[in-house]
């Protein structure tokens, strides 16, 4: 029998922290941010949380014994399995113990640590650090997981590849020899790896589970844009551009990334990444991971910047085409440039040709945040005399293949995460032979 508490994701997009207990052992199913919680409060970079306290004080963490660090009124949790590197599914494992393992695919673990290596912790709180006078240091254990089981207490363990918009996203399934329960994570049937996703259902199927955690983010408002649709919408824009060409789309979305490498050697440009993705991109190749293009064929943007950090220096010293704002001015019709607002700085040194244009290529605003952002980004294209294109293609399932998939695995009981509207499966799966249990932040489900 297993016991699963949800401290997050529950009626809300982002923050999954499932907790799966079973009679030897206790296991946690992502351990994610929850930025709606935590904007309720904090308002960055002005008032961040300072303290784990403060976060467990205003409820935006869980108040659980024994699990932060500096606290052993009870016995810690034998594992943390991330499902992929979004950090809405693993940042707070920060404040986790040190010696709590962290387990995910190799790209998960590499994405999360790439990503550290190149930012600043949260409430002080490191998961790894990267100094020009230390080098790289991780403070966490992380461990490898994949389709051969791993057992961790009285739980079997396996994670199968699923697709999403970031590379190394895992499906979950854990069997503690009696209750079997399964994780889709985030996960898609319309992007580049959608076989990997129908073979997951495949295995979960195969292995009749009682319990399917599945999220449900695109039950309202799903596009049904596909990434070859965002390669030959945004070939049409660059074929219609006779300057520079602007790309805005997630760090770590490497299909984006690929689509406009692909669409940049196809009409004779070079796509330009940034800081950032460079060094992630290096510290892939460093670990043996296969990246799904050459480095070497990419340019690097490089903001102005008074001292640069240890990973850039690394950046600098590894790449050969690193491009400042003036590089790009004098090469505009050569470059498809990544550039989101928070490079719109460089834009007037850069000074955009008339014939420029801006691709944004991520979801469309959904908070009051991302609207005020939206019109900043507006203001400045405005400025610059720049039109704004969209095209994307979402990360998501979209509800058919949601329904499609609980109808394959057929599962005893249907739990709905990472959605703002689980009680919506519970018409909308009516015809299948599944039960719909909602999940809520005070009550346990007990298989
Ligand atoms: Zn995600």
């Amino acid at each position: 029998m297993v016991e699963l508490s949800f401290f997050g994701g529950v009626g809300e997009i982002g923050g999954n922290k499932i907790r799966v207990i079973s009679s030897e052992s206790q296991i946690f199913l992502d351990f994610g941010k929850n930025f709606a919680r935590e904007k309720e409060y904090f308002e960055e970079p002005f008032l961040s949380p300072r303290e784990l306290r403060h976060l467990i004080h205003l409820g935006i963490l869980p108040d659980l014994p024994g699990i932060y660090k500096g606290d052993d009124s009870a016995p810690p949790p034998d594992a943390v399995v991330v499902s992929h590197a979004h950090t809405d599914h693993y940042d707070p494992i920060r404040f986790l113990k040190d010696e709590i393992p962290i387990m995910g695919s190799k790209m998960t673990n590499n994405l999360i640590l790439a990503r550290e290596y190149c930012g600043l912790p949260q409430a002080g709180e490191f998961i790894a650090k990267f100094t020009k006078g230390n080098g790289r240091q991780c403070c966490k254990t992380f461990d490898e997981i994949g389709s051969k089981p791993v057992r961790v207490g009285n739980f079997e363990i396996t994670q199968y590849p699923v697709d999403h918009s970031i590379p190394g996203a895992r499906g979950t399934a854990l069997d503690d020899g009696e209750t079997r329960v399964v994780y889709t994570g985030d996960i898609r049937f319309h992007g580049p790896r959608a076989k990997d996703s129908m073979d997951f259902l495949e295995f979960t199927s195969s292995m009749e589970p009682d319990v399917l955690i599945v999220e449900g983010t695109g039950m309202q408002g799903s596009r049904m844009n596909r990434e070859e649709d965002v390669h030959a919408k945004a070939m049409e824009v660059v074929d219609h551009t006779n300057g520079l060409v602007l790309a805005g789309y997630p760090v770590f979305d490497f299909d984006r990334m690929s689509t406009f490498a692909s669409i940049a050697e196809d009409t004779g440009r070079k796509l330009a990444v940034s800081m950032k993705q460079a060094f992630a991109l290096l510290h892939l190749e460093s670990q043996g991971i296969r990246l799904p293009f050459d480095l070497g064929d990419l340019a690097v943007f490089e903001r102005f910047k008074q001292v640069r950090y240890a990973h850039e220096d690394e950046v600098v010293n590894a790449c050969s085409d690193v491009l400042t704002a003036e590089d790009v001015n004098r090469r505009q019709e050569e470059m498809i440039i990544t550039f989101t607002l928070f490079d719109m700085n460089e834009s007037i040194d850069i000074d955009p040709k008339p014939g420029s244009a801006y691709i944004l290529s991520s979801s469309e605003p959904f908070s009051e945040e991302m609207w005020i952002s939206y019109d900043r980004l507006r203001n400045w294209l405005k400025y610059l005399g720049i039109p704004l294109y969209q095209v994307h293609a979402s990360g998501h399932a979209r509800p058919h293949d949601i329904k499609e998939m609980v109808k394959r695995v057929s599962p005893k009981v249907v739990v709905p995460i990472h959605t703002e509207c689980p009680e919506l499966f519970n018409r909308y799966l009516s015809d299948l032979d599944v039960e719909v249990s909602i999940p809520s932040y005070e009550n346990k489900m007990r298989f």
